[in-house]
């Protein structure tokens, strides 16, 4: 199926409205000449319309009800899935990602959809007991009002699915800024929730510029603003919602690292580190970025990781060989290869790296370095497909060294030593600890998120209970009866 260049526009109350800013061009990243998507951007005075929009619509969504909420939900799913292969075209030709990532990503999305959609049938408070005779003490949950959602161009539909799901069936409205460079997948997920019953004015979607978020979470009517995105963003927002109190959710960055253990099982271990670092091209928060080898040789292991990585194939994601796509843009890969430089300037050395193809495209070599802790790539998030591996002489120092970073996301161990497990699961400042797994994948039903620079202010999305703890309001109701209505 052929995705041509399509128009996107912004979604404002039930209605798609051209933006009256700037017209913005999406250029396919294997392929730089030819354009995937355009719109025009929205500007202050849609985000003014979006936001009234939102309030307005509010208190019906509200009245609706979380199981009539959630059944909407699961008519997005069923959409979702019915799409899927408009979807993850659109997705692979904005995003680079080869088509079978591009798929798991819709299915994984649609699984969030009807997660979320099921959830609506769990519990929403507790009862306590009261030292009043004919008292009850209940917790009730009410919707925070509008959410303001601000998402990456890394996973344009999982990221937002997980965010904006939770959020509604809570019975909150949504101004949602997605990411610049996919906007064919933002239009095309809002088309779907509007599709599947979301009323005018619920769900709301602006294709702005960065710029443009930073307006939306300054808005006195956004009661609350969920993130994810890179870390200097994050703490710019921090900055903003907090000094206004309004409640915040943040996902950033990771420099996750990757223990291997004297017995760790070696071809387990190289498939995993090579796939956690190198695909989708390393363009995943969760991508392993540092490989520590515990103890002497490991030769045998390192063997196998430079020979995977030599043999990646890389190309356009429509080609169904092509195992890494491109970069997401020419200044992404300038960055990649400014780091990579670099490296080599501190001492870094290159153990392996694929070849590129000679075609067009924003394409980076995934690349091993080896070289010391000290090099700034050992601290600072490459956002590409590169990997430095480094040597500890005991677990102890393999721990140090992996949480020697502001970053705090995951991390994986490879051994069958439960005490060394134990030590790792104990002390790796990560929040999510993956033995003998690669550091990227999660389950959408477990709590996801990271420590340190990694989340803020900490609690989790994904997860159900996490998800409404951070989109509802909680209140306490004492209820007696009045005089004369004892049963
Ligand atoms: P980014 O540059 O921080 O952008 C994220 C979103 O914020 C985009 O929608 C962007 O809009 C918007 N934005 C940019 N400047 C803004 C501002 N001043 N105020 C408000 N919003 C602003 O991140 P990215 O390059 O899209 O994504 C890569 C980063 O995301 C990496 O650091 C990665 O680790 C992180 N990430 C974290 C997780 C996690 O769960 N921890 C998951 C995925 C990605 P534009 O697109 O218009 O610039
Ligand atoms: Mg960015």
């Amino acid at each position: 199926m052929p995705v041509l260049t399509r128009s996107a526009s912004s979604f404002i109350d039930g209605a798609w409205v051209e933006g009256n800013g700037p017209s913005a061009s999406r250029f396919n990243p294997s392929a730089p000449g030819d354009v995937v998507t355009t719109y025009r951007q929205a500007d202050s005075q849609l985000l003014e319309r979006a936001v009234d929009a939102a309030a307005t619509a509010g208190p019906a969504w509200d009245k609706l009800g979380i199981l009539a909420r959630g059944r909407i939900l699961a008519a997005a799913a069923a959409l979702i899935r019915e799409r899927g292969e408009q979807i993850a075209q659109t997705m692979t030709a904005e995003h680079g990602k080869p088509l079978t990532e591009s798929r798991m990503e819709v299915e994984a999305s649609a699984d969030t959809f009807d997660y979320h959609a099921w959830s609506a049938r769990n519990p929403v408070g507790t009862e306590y007991p009261s030292s009043h005779p004919e008292e009850r003490i209940l917790t009730i949950r009410r919707p925070l009002g509008i959410v303001g959602v601000i998402t990456p161009w890394n996973f344009p539909l999982q990221i937002p699915a997980w965010k904006i799901t939770p959020a509604l069936l809570h019975g909150n409205t949504v101004v949602w800024k997605s990411a610049s460079h996919t906007p064919g997948v933002s239009g095309l997920l809002m088309g779907i929730l509007s599709e599947a019953g979301i009323p005018a004015g619920v769900a709301n979607l602006l294709l702005g510029p960065g710029s443009l978020g930073s307006e939306l979470v300054s808005h006195p009517k956004v009661a609350a603003v969920t993130f994810t995105g890179s870390v200097p963003v994050g703490h710019h927002i921090r900055d903003i919602v907090s000094r206004r109190g309004a409640k915040l959710q943040m996902e950033l960055g990771g420099h996750n690292a990757a223990l291997i253990l004297p017995d760790a099982d070696v071809e387990l271990a190289a498939t995993s580190v090579v796939n956690a670092a190198m695909g989708s091209t390393g363009q995943k928060c969760t991508a392993t970025r540092r490989i520590i080898l515990v103890g002497d040789g490991h030769e045998e292991f390192l063997k196998l990781v430079q020979k995977k990585v030599a043999g990646l194939i890389l190309g356009p994601g429509s080609d169904r060989s092509v195992q890494i796509g491109p970069i997401i843009s020419p200044s992404a890969r300038d960055e990649v290869m400014a780091a990579i430089d670099l490296a080599v300037a501190e001492g870094g050395e290159v153990l392996a790296q694929a070849h590129v193809p000679q075609t067009a495209g924003n394409y980076v070599p995934p690349t091993v370095l080896s070289g010391p802790p000290t090099m700034t790539i050992c601290q600072e998030e490459v956002f590409g497909p590169v990997v430095t591996v480094l040597r500890a002489a005991t677990l102890t120092e393999a721990i140090a060294l992996a949480n020697n970073t502001r970053f705090g996301l995951t991390a994986s161990v490879f051994t069958s030593d439960e005490r060394a497990i134990r030590q790792c699961l104990d002390h790796l400042e990560a929040g999510l600890v993956k033995v003998n797994a690669p550091s990227t994948g999660s389950e959408l039903h477990a709590p996801f998120g990271g420590l340190k620079d990694s989340t803020f202010p900490g609690p989790r999305e994904q997860n159900s209970t996490a998800a409404a703890a951070f989109f509802t309001i909680e209140k306490t109701a004492y209820l007696r009866l009045a005089p004369g209505t004892e049963s």
